[in-house]
């Protein structure tokens, strides 16, 4: 007889160097680490020059923060994961033979390039073997899978995708500076060739206005 399929994920040795939450379970690179009450860190933002993007940008200073929020992404590690090209999960260089992304066809957004509309995505990138653990594994993943009509695509060349870094302004004491001189917040991709279905109008807003606010 066959046994269960067990629940919980495996221990993969795989995602062994991650920081791990309370359960012991492994925490994506990316993920954004809060304090015990989920208080909003604004005094963890910090802004400095990114080499990564080239100009001044937010960080968020969250390493000795207990508590792993896996809806947000830490906005420092998702430029580094974007440009660098970097798995978001393990955070090992990813090369374009196996790079995927993950695509919600009712929260992306859409822009103009060469006069053709491409979807633009700003969850960084997923290597063949953490996609498959990803979907398998993570409820939040698994969860959007269903109700946001999530999709993982392959991009498979650097011809395919284009950076895009978003410039915003943060709440806190550096508001007014930031709203004075926006500066870098995600790194996202336009994908240049993907065929996915764009959504209706009424959604298609939704992350509209979503560069301002540290952490999402
Ligand atoms: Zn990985």
């Amino acid at each position: 007889m066959l046994r269960p399929v067990s629940s919980r994920p495996p221990f993969d040795p795989w995602l062994n160097h991650l920081r791990r939450d309370r359960r012991g379970l492994p925490v994506p690179y990316v993920n954004l680490w809060q304090r015990e009450d989920g208080v909003a860190e604004l005094d963890r933002v910090r802004l400095d020059h990114d080499p990564n993007v080239g100009m001044r940008a937010v960080f968020q200073d969250d390493a000795d923060l207990p508590v792993p929020n896996f809806t947000k992404q830490n906005l420092g590690r998702q430029r580094e994961c974007m440009t660098v090209g970097l798995c978001q999960v393990c955070a090992r260089p990813v090369p374009w033979s196996r790079r995927n992304i993950v695509v919600s066809s009712i929260s992306v957004e859409w822009v103009d390039v060469g006069g053709r509309e491409v979807p633009v995505v700003f969850e960084p990138w997923l290597d063949d073997r953490c996609a498959e653990i990803a979907t398998r594994w993570c409820p939040a993943l698994i969860r959007r899978t269903r109700e946001d009509n999530l999709t993982l695509i392959r991009i498979r060349s650097q011809r395919e995708a284009q950076l895009v870094v978003s410039k915003g302004w943060v709440e806190g004491p550096f508001e007014e500076e930031t709203r004075r001189n926006p500066v870098a917040m995600w790194a996202k991709v336009a994908l240049l060739n993907a065929r996915i279905e764009r959504a209706p109008e009424t959604a298609a807003g939704a992350t509209a206005g979503s560069d301002h606010g540290a952490g999402r």
